[in-house]
């Protein structure tokens, strides 16, 4: 008989996979090495920035009072008593009409309470004029304006990007805390596959999907293992299946999840006593998409509709993966946009349509053809319309909301 399946949202669906997701373990990594990890812990300022307060600018250090009453007409003279560059400290004190030359970055002198740009002075003798009154405070750089010893500057689970390595280089922060990145399994399933180098005949088709999550993997800077093309065999599938559990934190199998003759992964998620967490979706495409646990080992079982695997690792993997990497933000960026083409073909489910977002305009339509067995359109464009199921069609004016999945194109620069 034929197993009944009741569909859930997608939001419940995608938060039953991030409830049942765990962090990895945390180690301590060098800091060069840290970038697209996620901090384990805290990173606080282990000093004031600026540390003492600076020059902003190559210029002179004055007392703003000297300046008093200067103008084009009453060019007030001062007179420079050291000259001091970046790294260097000036051991005298200024008074009266004194100054000292001082580059950006260095110390401010004692008696001095603001900096004149070269560019505002014209030079004499010794020293030289200004026609612009100071005000206490102007072109400095104060001690801990930028951050105070103590403060938190980086919460545990960020993404370490460049600049968060250049964080920790200024807080010495040789070696630092990160969660262990999980190891993904991909296993593409279908006696109908053939790998890139097979041969082609009748009745075959090429696996896309296996080197499309790979590559999806890689994005993500996680290690992927991809096993050779599986035919529908029940026990070699099995066998492949409990082997990629033992050494990966995430198996990842494409198609044979449907009710179809061949389609051996219920079986196997019942074999394996994992816990399905959902095996119905109400969404298009991929409403088949699986989700089991077990021990805290995940298996997604992904349709092997290129478009309805993409959309389901988008949706359900790519999460997971960010709350094992460490990451507060799991969830996907989305934003509302303005159809520009009409979609009349209504759907009891929230259909995710691979779309051209253009950012200029926040305009967006479906990216060329698009039945769920669509390979060109992942390729070609950078994001999902999602479309809230129901009985009517969308047109164009509709403000719809938009997954992002690709930021790489460039609008030109206008500024
Ligand atoms: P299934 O989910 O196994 O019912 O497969 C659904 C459709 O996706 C079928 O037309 C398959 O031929 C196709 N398909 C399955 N696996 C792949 C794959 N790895 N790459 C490309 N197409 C696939
Ligand atoms: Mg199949």
């Amino acid at each position: 008989m034929l197993e009944k399946r009741t569909p859930i949202p997608v939001s419940e669906a995608m938060e039953k996979c991030i409830q049942n997701t765990r962090q990895k373990e945390i180690i301590d990594i060098n800091y060069l090495d840290s970038l697209n990890y996620v901090l384990a812990e805290d990173i606080i300022a282990t000093y004031d920035i600026p540390m003492f307060n600076k020059s902003p600018y190559d210029g002179f250090a004055i007392r703003s009072e000297a300046s008093d009453g200067a103008s084009g007409e009453k060019r007030i003279a001062f007179k420079v008593i050291d000259h001091i560059g970046a790294g260097t400290v000036s051991e005298k004190a200024i008074k009266g009409n004194e100054a000292v030359r001082i580059m950006t970055g260095a110390k401010i002198p004692n008696g001095a309470d603001s900096v004149v740009m070269l560019e505002q002075t014209v030079a004499t003798d010794d020293g030289f004029t200004l026609r612009k009154t100071f005000t206490q405070g102007e072109n400095i750089s104060f001690q801990g304006e930028e951050c105070k010893r103590g403060d938190v500057v980086i919460q545990r689970g960020t993404v370490i990007n460049a600049g968060v390595i250049a964080v920790l280089a200024t807080f010495s922060y040789a070696t630092v805390k990160v969660y262990q990145k999980p190891s993904v399994a991909i296993i593409a399933t279908g006696s109908e596959l053939v790998d890139i180098k097979e041969k082609l005949v009748p009745g075959k088709i090429r696996n896309s999907n296996g080197p499309m999550i790979m590559g999806l993997c890689k994005d993500m800077h996680i290690e992927v293992n991809s096993y050779h093309v599986k035919a529908d065999d029940y026990d070699v599938l099995f066998k492949v299946v409990e082997e990629a559990m033992q050494q990966h934190d995430i198996v990842i199998t494409t198609g044979g999840v449907s009710v179809g003759d061949f389609d051996y992964m219920p079986q196997i998620y019942k074999d394996l006593k994992a816990e399905v967490l959902f095996n119905k979706i109400a969404m298009r495409p991929g409403s088949v998409t699986t989700v089991a646990v077990s021990d805290d080992k995940f298996l997604f079982g992904l349709s092997g509709n290129p478009s309805a695997c993409y959309t389901g690792f988008e949706l359900y993997t790519r999460p997971v993966i960010h709350k094992l990497m460490g990451e507060t933000e799991v969830y996907p960026t989305f934003v509302k946009a303005t159809l520009s083409e009409d979609f009349t073909k209504a759907n009891p489910f929230t259909r995710f349509t691979r779309s051209d977002l253009d950012f200029k305009t926040m305009t967006v339509k479906p990216s060329g053809f698009n039945k769920s067995n669509a390979v060109v359109a992942i390729a070609t464009s950078n994001s999902m319309i999602v479309l809230p199921g129901g009985s009517r069609g969308f047109v164009t004016g509709d403000t719809v909301d938009v997954l992002i999945n690709r930021l790489s194109t460039g609008n030109g620069v206008p500024w």
